[in-house]
C-alpha cells in the first residue's frame, strides 16, 4: 500500500466525531425498536445532540437502549462532509444548506466504506496482482469524495460498487488462495441461528453471508471473507478471527463476545463485551 493511502486508512477513513457537525445524528432516521428508544426523523437533531455536536450519553448509549448508536460506523464521511464539502460551516450556522448536507452525508459514507476496504484490499500482500488497479480505483474515488455537493448528489454509487467489488473479490481469492487447505464457500449463505461452533471456517468466504445470531464460538476464522455479512448478535466468544478480511469494526461492534476473541489491530473488543 502506498503510503499516502496507508496514511490515509488510519485518519480519513476512521470517525473523528471532533470535527463532525454530528451528521449521523442528524441526518439518518431511526425507529423505535431493540436498537432505538424512539422515533426520529430524518434531518431533526437527536434529542442527545449537544450544542458542540457531541453525544450526551456516548458512555451511556447501550443502557438507555440506543445499541444501533455503537454498530453504526461513518468511515470518516462525517468529519469530510463537515470540513471539506461544507468547508466547516454547520447545519446550524447555515440553515439553508443542511438539507443537501443530510443528502450529501448518506453517499460519502458509502464512498468512504468502498475506500476502506479498498485500502484494506491493497493490504494484502497476495493481491499484488490487483494492486494497480485497486490504487487506481482508490485515487478516483478519493477524489470524488472531495468534489462538489452537486457532483455528489449525481454519483452513481451501485456503478461504481459493481467496478470495485471484482477486484476485492480477486483480492480475496489470492489471499485465501495462499491459506492451507480445503476452503468452505458460504458466500451469500443463510447462516442464521446456525449452531457453529468450533468450526473450521479458516480462509472461507462468508461474503455477505447472514450470520444473525449465529454461534461462531470458538470457530477458527482466521483469513475468512466477511465482507458484507451480517453479524448482529452473532456469538464470536472465543473465536478466531485473526486476519479475517473487510472485517469492519461495526460488524464486531453487532455481535457477542469475549476476552478469548482475537481480532487484528487496528480492530478491538467493543467495551460491550466486557460485561
Ligand atoms: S444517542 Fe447520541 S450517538 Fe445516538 S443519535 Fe443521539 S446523539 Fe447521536
Amino acid at each position: 500500500m502506498s503510503e499516502r493511502i496507508s496514511h490515509a486508512a488510519k485518519t480519513e477513513l476512521q470517525a473523528d466525531c471532533g470535527n463532525c457537525f454530528g451528521l449521523c445524528c442528524v441526518a439518518l432516521p431511526f425507529s423505535r425498536s431493540s436498537d432505538f428508544p424512539v422515533n426520529k426523523a430524518a434531518g431533526t437533531p437527536c434529542g442527545n445532540l449537544q450544542d458542540d455536536f457531541r453525544c450526551g450519553i456516548h458512555e451511556r448509549l447501550r443502557d438507555k437502549g440506543y445499541n444501533g448508536c455503537t454498530v453504526f460506523d461513518c468511515f470518516g464521511a462525517g468529519q469530510k462532509v463537515s470540513q471539506v464539502t461544507f468547508k466547516g460551516v454547520s447545519w446550524r450556522e447555515e440553515p439553508d444548506t443542511a438539507r443537501t448536507m443530510y443528502e450529501v452525508f448518506p453517499v460519502v459514507r458509502q464512498l468512504q466504506e468502498l475506500l476502506k476496504y479498498t485500502a484494506q484490499a491493497l493490504d494484502l500482500a497476495a493481491a499484488r496482482p490487483v494492486h494497480k488497479e485497486l490504487r487506481r480505483a482508490y485515487s478516483r474515488i478519493d477524489a470524488l469524495t472531495r468534489d462538489t455537493p452537486e457532483t455528489l448528489l449525481g454519483v452513481d454509487v451501485d456503478a461504481l460498487r459493481g467496478e470495485v467489488n471484482p477486484l476485492l473479490l480477486r483480492a480475496s481469492e489470492l489471499t485465501r488462495a495462499a491459506v492451507p487447505g480445503r476452503k468452505k464457500d458460504h458466500r451469500g449463505a443463510n447462516l442464521m441461528g446456525k449452531r457453529l461452533r468450533g468450526a473450521k471456517l479458516r480462509g472461507a468466504s462468508l461474503r455477505g453471508a447472514l450470520l444473525i445470531a449465529a454461534d461462531l464460538s470458538d470457530a477458527d476464522l482466521r483469513e475468512a471473507d466477511l465482507i458484507g455479512a451480517d453479524m448482529r448478535d452473532t456469538n464470536l466468544c472465543g473465536a478466531d478471527l485473526t486476519g479475517a478480511l473487510f472485517l469492519t469494526q461495526p460488524q464486531l461492534n453487532a455481535a457477542r463476545g469475549d476476552a478469548r476473541t482475537k481480532v487484528s489491530s487496528p480492530l478491538e473488543h467493543p467495551a460491550h463485551w466486557a460485561a
